[in-house]
């Protein structure tokens, strides 16, 4: 990605903040989408590129019966144990980076938007490949109900998982946009309108 004329967004936010969300209704005015939990998916599907390291390092019990990461034991593994979650993390993020650069190569357009769920977390990472940080917010009380909502994760994983990222402040404080999710989806959908307009006048004095 480095030196393409073209605008890059990096977007973050916590756990059910409305990452997917925004990244849709980016998608819908063009703009050329790349997201980190969806190449995750991929790597970790049956026959994944990360599959072979993943059963190396915690076994094949990590496999479900369809041969692709059980995501339900690989998350209680790494969420009671920050060795294996740092394991996880040393095997996946780099495998995941290489394929988000990939592909963002492959892809023409004229604005990028990278949905990178901990971004602040790897900011150090993640900066050089972006130039503007987009942060989706909400407080963790509606993350956790639009979490529990979605997938019927039990609270306490939901509270697990939120006390592993950056808090929200942390996320605010470097953040270029911020994406107020607090409200409806009509709410959320008036906002990336604006930034789009936005993006798109940075994207077109360049
Ligand atoms: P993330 O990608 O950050 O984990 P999602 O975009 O999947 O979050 O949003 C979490 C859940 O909340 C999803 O089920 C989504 O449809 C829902 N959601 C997101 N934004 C809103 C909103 N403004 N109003 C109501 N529900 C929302």
């Amino acid at each position: 990605m480095k030196g393409a004329a073209r605008l890059r967004v990096g977007l973050t936010g916590g756990i059910g903040s409305g990452k997917s969300a925004a990244a849709d209704l980016f998608a819908a005015h063009g703009a050329v989408i790349v997201d980190a939990d969806v190449i995750a998916h991929e790597l970790t599907s049956s026959g994944g590129a990360a599959m072979p390291a993943l059963v190396e390092a915690f076994g094949p019990d990590i496999r479900d019966n369809t041969g692709a990461l059980d995501r339900a034991a690989m998350r209680q593994r790494a969420f009671a144990d920050p060795e294996a979650r740092a394991l996880l993390e040393s095997i996946l993020h780099p495998r995941i980076g290489s394929v988000m650069r990939q592909a963002a190569a492959e892809r023409p357009g004229d604005y990028l938007v990278l949905v990178v769920p901990l971004l602040v977390e790897h900011l150090d990472r993640w900066r050089p490949q972006i130039d503007r940080l987009c942060v989706v917010d909400c407080p963790p009380e509606v993350q956790l109900a639009r979490v529990q909502a979605r997938s019927g994760l039990a609270a306490e994983m939901i509270e697990a998982i939120m006390s592993t990222q950056a808090t929200r402040a942390q996320r605010l404080a470097v953040a270029d946009d911020v994406l107020d999710n607090r409200g409806d989806r009509e709410h959320l959908s008036r906002q990336v309108d604006a930034l789009h307009a936005r993006y798109r006048s940075f994207v077109h004095k360049n």
